[in-house]
Parts: structure tokens; C-alpha cells; sequence
């Protein structure tokens, strides 16, 4: 199954992976929104903590410079040690570095250019805050990383100030505060989310399940009831409880089913009514008929001493009796096939042998209308199980049709068999019929053009009962037609009555 359709065929599906999904996004943009303005707090927080302790640092290494130069023989190294060295062993600890820089970059009464507590790279204050820093007299802090003799780098901010050293020079002093154990926090803040998250995501699905089941259940067995009922149970009907939404579609679905029974029934009853109407008349009509017909036949056969108009009534009365005989005989047979009591008579029937038959039936007719009629069957005897009454009258509508049709062009039967099928292709190249015409031709009484001018009298009832006598057969009749193409009729009949068709012989397109 591909994956859309796997969607699409359920409801559940549908709507549990929308919402999951959705919640998802939401959860996702809702918490790392949260998480980036609790980590920007916890930084900001430390920034503002930083600023405070450099700048007190700094004052602090400001007065010890002053003091030391009121003194002609300070040891300018010794201060700076003691600013720089002395907060080596809690450094680390307390997460606070201090860098001294010369501006000059020189070595002046033994203080060196760099001085960096606990093996800080110079470098780790960036070039931006040094020319801020020597550029005025203010305080200048940056985001920075901290980075040591062995490689180590931390997340910090660097504080910075300048320092006036007044016999010996211009110096910078940084205080610089790595980010550590805001970061353990941060990350201890992140991983609660997560697993708050995930959890989060867990219940929504739980409850989405849920809900959704107890919203989809009804769903499912109204669609379970409705193609029950669609089926042919018009006896199905939902069970209703309680008055809400699903209880007000139960009784609406409800009152829609009896609706459509009632109204079904009507139309089976009128139906009934109608088939039993045409088969009692035409049974009725038979018996005048018949008295009809001999009282013609004596009038046809006196016609030669008749006046001239009289003879040629009575040759119009003859052939109208039979028209009508003909009708009759279609309308009976229909009757039976509504009343399911048609059955087949069955025996071995040489199938080349009854097309070549039909086709030496159909032969004055053929030549009337100047069509030649073209066979291509297998040289081997062809042997079905099938009622030959019925096959016949197959036959020789889709043949008297094609005939019909055919404006003088030949007409091709082809017969072709495979292991369980017979199939016989009747294809003109006459006027052929409209697509839009196509499924009305199995109508009873339909006919594409009713005055066009035929020899056959049709009855407008040929192919519906040509179609009625292959299903019977557990056969079926194709069809292709194009406007001014032609048409191809392919009746298929299995070979034996018990076996099915698997394989038809000759499909319903023409092959040329
Ligand atoms: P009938 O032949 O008595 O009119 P059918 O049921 O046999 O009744 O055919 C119904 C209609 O289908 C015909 O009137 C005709 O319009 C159309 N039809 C049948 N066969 C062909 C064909 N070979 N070519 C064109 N039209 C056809």
C-alpha cells in the first residue's frame, strides 16, 4: 500500500498523524523559545554579575598601582604577580581570569607585556575590545572564548579597562568570567525540557487516540451500516443512543433508510406491475393474433383477384402481422427474462457450423444491401456447451444489425477460441454510433436514428435480449463503435457451463 493511500483510507490515520504532528511543531517551537529566553536570562544575568566584579577587580588593581607609585622603590612586578598569580588557586574555581596587557606591547620595569592567570591565551580577548578598552576611559565588555595553553576553551565575556601605571606606562586590565556553570544549568534546563516534551508529546498522542477513537467509532459503524444497506439489506438500521451529534445522525440516517426502502419498494411493486401488464397483454394478444394472421393469409393468398390497391393492402397487412408476431415474440421473451425464468436449453454445439448458418440465413438480406460478409474462423471443429435457440438469435441480431449498418461495406466475423472461451467479433465499417450514444445500445427500444430506412423491421428490443441471452450463459457481449468507423460486437461464451471465462479470446477494441 502506498503511503498516501494508507492516509487517505482512514480517518484515524488521517487525523492522528495531522494533529501529533502539529502538536509536535508546536511543542518544539513553544520549547526551544522558552529554552532560548531562559539561556539568554541565565547569561544576560551572569553579564551584569561580570560587569560589577571586573570593574570592582580593576578599581581594586588601579588603587594598588596608585598606592605602589607613591613609592620610589615598588616592585611593579610583585603587584602585578599578586593581581595577576594570586587568584591562580581559586581561578579556575571560581570561573574569573585576569589578563594585564601592555598598550606599548613592551617590557617595562620587569613587568612583562602579557601577564594571564592560570596559562590564559592572550588572545582570548578579542581585538574589537581592546581598541574600545585603550580608547577611552571607560568600561568595555565582549562575548568571548576563553582559551588556554592546552587547548581548554570556555564560553565567557571578557571586562575590560585601561590602567594608568603613572612611571611605567599604559596598561589593560580584563577580568574575564567563563560561562561553565551556566552552561550546566542551561543544559540541565535543556534536557528537562526535552524529556518534558517528549512526555508532553506522549499524553496529546495518548488523548488524541482516544478521543479520536470515540469520535471515529460511530463514524465507522454508520459506514459499516450504510454499505450494509447499500448492499441490499434494506432491513439495516443504526442504533441510536442519547441525543447528541452521532445520535441525531443515527436517527437522519435512520428515517433516510426507511425513506429509500419505502420508496424502493413502490418502484419494485410498480415494476412488478408493469413487467406483469406487458407479458399479460402480450399473451392476450396472441390468440387474436393468430386468428388475425390466418384470415391475412387467406386475404394474401386471393390477391391476385383483387383491385390493384387491395392486393397491395393486403401485402403491407402481411408484413406489418409479422412486424407485430415479431414484437410480440421479443416482448414475451423479455418477460420471461424479467420474471428470471428463462432458462437455457443446453447442448454441444458446433459453433463455426451455427455462425455459418446464420450468416446463409442473413445472406438475401446481405446481398439486398450489397454487403459481403467475411469469415475467419479456426479450421478445427469449435464445440460449446450452450442453448443453439439463443446463440442463434445472438447471432443474427449483431449480424442483421451489422448488415444494417454497414452502407454497402463488408462485414468481417472473426471466431477465436482460448482454453475456456469462445468469442465471436462481428465488426462493420459502416456509420457506426456516438460515444455519448455508446451505453444506451443495450437499452430496450433504443435505437440511434428510429426513421433510418432498414430492410429488417427491428424491434428496438435485439440487443437487450442478445445481451440477456449471453449472460444467461455466463457469456458477454463487448462492444467498440466510432462515428463513421464503424462498430465491433464481441460476444464471448464460455466453453463449458461449469468452467468460467478466464481468458477472452478477442478483445473489444478491432484490431484494424
Ligand atoms: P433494432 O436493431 O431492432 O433497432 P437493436 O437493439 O438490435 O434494435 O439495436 C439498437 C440500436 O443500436 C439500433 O437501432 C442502432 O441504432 C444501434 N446499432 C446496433 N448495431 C449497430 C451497428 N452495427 N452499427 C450502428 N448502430 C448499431
Amino acid at each position: 500500500m502506498k503511503i498516501s493511500e494508507y492516509f487517505r483510507t482512514s480517518l484515524f490515520r488521517k487525523v492522528f498523524s495531522v494533529s501529533s504532528i502539529i502538536s509536535i511543531a508546536l511543542i518544539y517551537f513553544l520549547g526551544s523559545n522558552l529554552y532560548n529566553r531562559i539561556s539568554d536570562g541565565i547569561i544576560e544575568e551572569k553579564i551584569s554579575a561580570a560587569i560589577s566584579e571586573g570593574e570592582a577587580a580593576i578599581q581594586y588593581a588601579d588603587y594598588r598601582f596608585l598606592i605602589g607609585s607613591l613609592n620610589n622603590n615598588t616592585n611593579y612586578k610583585t603587584i602585578v604577580d599578586e593581581i595577576v598569580k594570586s587568584t591562580n588557586v581559586s581561578a579556575k574555581a571560581s570561573g574569573r581570569e585576569i589578563a594585564l596587557l601592555s598598550t606599548s606591547g613592551k617590557r617595562v620595569a620587569g613587568i612583562p607585556s602579557r601577564s594571564t592567570s592560570n596559562f590564559l591565551e592572550p588572545s582570548s580577548i578579542p581585538r574589537e575590545l581592546r581598541k574600545l578598552v585603550i580608547g577611552d576611559d571607560e568600561i568595555h565588555w565582549q562575548r568571548t572564548n576563553l582559551q588556554y595553553f592546552n587547548g581548554e576553551s570556555v564560553a565567557g565575556v571578557a571586562v575590560g579597562h585601561r590602567i594608568d601605571i603613572k612611571p611605567v606606562g599604559r596598561y589593560e586590565m580584563y577580568v574575564l568570567f567563563d560561562f561553565a556553570s551556566q552552561q550546566q544549568t542551561i543544559d540541565l534546563i535543556g534536557r528537562s525540557m526535552w524529556g518534558t516534551g517528549l512526555l508532553l508529546m506522549a499524553l496529546i498522542m495518548v488523548i488524541a487516540s482516544v478521543v479520536l477513537r470515540q469520535v471515529i467509532k460511530p463514524v465507522r459503524y454508520a459506514a459499516e451500516v450504510a454499505e450494509q444497506l447499500s448492499s441490499g439489506d434494506l432491513l439495516k438500521r443504526m442504533q441510536v443512543k442519547g441525543s447528541d451529534e452521532v445520535a441525531r445522525l443515527g436517527t437522519a440516517f435512520n428515517n433516510m433508510a426507511d425513506t429509500l426502502a419505502k420508496q424502493i419498494t413502490r418502484l419494485e411493486n410498480l415494476s412488478r406491475l408493469q413487467q406483469r401488464f406487458v407479458s399479460d397483454v402480450s399473451h392476450e394478444l396472441r390468440t387474436p393474433l393468430t386468428t388475425i394472421r390466418m384470415a391475412s393469409d387467406l386475404i394474401y393468398a386471393a390477391r391476385e383477384g383483387f383491385d390493384p390497391t387491395i392486393a397491395r393492402s393486403a401485402e403491407l397487412l402481411l408484413s406489418q402481422i409479422d412486424r407485430f408476431e415479431e414484437l410480440l415474440t421479443d416482448l414475451l421473451e423479455v418477460g420471461r427474462f424479467d420474471a428470471q425464468v428463462a432458462t437455457l436449453s443446453l447442448s454441444r454445439i458446433d459453433i463455426t457450423k451455427l455462425v455459418n448458418r446464420c450468416v446463409e440465413d442473413l445472406a438475401m438480406d446481405a446481398k439486398q444491401r450489397d454487403v459481403k460478409i467475411r469469415i475467419d474462423a479456426p479450421q478445427e471443429v469449435l464445440l460449446i456447451d450452450g442453448d443453439s435457440r439463443r446463440i442463434e438469435r445472438i447471432m443474427r441480431n449483431l449480424l442483421g444489425n451489422a448488415i444494417d449498418h454497414a452502407e454497402g461495406n463488408p462485414v468481417d466475423l472473426t471466431i477465436k477460441d482460448s482454453q475456456s472461451a469462445v468469442s465471436i467479433a462481428v465488426r462493420d465499417y459502416g456509420v457506426g454510433i456516438a460515444t455519448h450514444h455508446l451505453e444506451r445500445v443495450f437499452d430496450r427500444f433504443w435505437r440511434a436514428d428510429p426513421s433510418r430506412s432498414r430492410i429488417r423491421g427491428g424491434t428496438g428490443l435485439g440487443l437487450s435480449i442478445a445481451r440477456e441471452d449471453a449472460n444467461l450463459h455466463g457469456g458477454e457481449i463487448q462492444l467498440w463503435s466510432e462515428l463513421g468507423a464503424g462498430s465491433q460486437f464481441v460476444l464471448t461464451l464460455p466453453l463449458t457451463q461449469d468452467q468460467p471465462i478466464i481468458e477472452v479470446p478477442i478483445g473489444e477494441l478491432p484490431t484494424y
